[in-house]
């Protein structure tokens, strides 16, 4: 059943940040598709949206089945006109010790995923002359940390890639943003001793972590009418850890 409501579609929604946009843009009158990797955790995000939306399947590093995935809510909701790339990992080393397959991992989940997302949604987004592409950057992409030579360079090739189609859709009203998180507190920093979580904290001007709805509310401000003026940007939203 075609959808009245715009159709955003959430990689990733099933925990931490993309939980948080998925259940913010149901707040914003959107149907909201959301993914997750398991079976499992796609009905439990179909259970929690109710007729607000509903749970896929996805892993990002599988083209055939974004293209799947894809004509699937075409074929059931509509067009996706709000694409929020947000799953994400990290596989952290120092570079002497980084294999290869971590190195492609991360270009593949960040980078390539985005690349194939966008492109296949842009179709839609051309015929409604209306569309929000928002990419899932991170301050490591301005902030050097040691250990994520693979994911900084992965988000900063998001932020670039996202100013370049940017440019290339403008005319048609879609526009390409990028947020890029500070430390938030979800199960990717959870992972992080005290002692480092500790220092971290102490590079924060508002001396905290942020939460999964701060990135949340700068996700909904880009999907809506409100920001129909503002492409190719970075949205930092980071507590005053990195200040652009
Ligand atoms: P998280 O709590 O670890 O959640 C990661 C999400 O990504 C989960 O929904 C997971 O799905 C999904 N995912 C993982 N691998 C996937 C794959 N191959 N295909 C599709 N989905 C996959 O992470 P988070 O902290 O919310 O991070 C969300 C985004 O924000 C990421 O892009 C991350 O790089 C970025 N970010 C986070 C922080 C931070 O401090 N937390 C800072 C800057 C940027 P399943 O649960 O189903 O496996």
């Amino acid at each position: 059943m075609t959808q009245q409501r715009k159709v955003a579609l959430v990689t990733g929604a099933s925990r931490g940040i993309g939980a948080a946009i998925a259940q913010q843009l149901i707040q914003d009158g959107f149907f909201v598709v959301g993914t997750a990797t398991s079976e499992s955790g796609a009905q439990k995000l179909t259970e929690s949206f109710a007729e607000h939306g509903t749970g896929a399947v996805l892993d990002v590093r599988e083209g055939e089945a974004i293209d799947a995935l894809v004509s699937h809510i075409e074929q059931q909701y509509g067009s996706v006109l709000v694409l929020v790339n947000n799953a994400g990992i990290t596989k952290d080393n120092l570079l002497l010790r980084m294999s290869e397959d971590d190195w492609d991992d991360i270009l593949n989940i960040h980078l390539k995923a985005v690349y194939r997302l966008s492109k296949r949604v842009l179709k839609g987004m051309t015929k409604a002359r209306f569309g929000r592409i928002i990419n899932i950057s991170s301050v490591v992409a301005h902030f050097a940390n040691p250990g994520q030579a693979n994911y900084s360079a992965a988000k900063a090739g998001i932020e670039a890639f996202s100013r370049s189609l940017a440019k290339e859709m403008g005319s048609r009203q879609i526009t390409v943003n990028s947020v890029a998180p500070g430390f938030i507190a979800t199960e990717m920093t959870d992972q992080l001793s005290e002692d480092v979580r500790k220092k971290m904290i102490d590079q924060v001007a508002l001396n905290r972590l942020g939460e999964p709805q701060d990135i949340a509310n700068a996700v909904s401000f880009l999907a809506s009418d409100n920001a129909s003026y503002i492409t190719g940007t970075v949205l930092h939203v980071n507590g005053g850890l990195y200040m652009a």
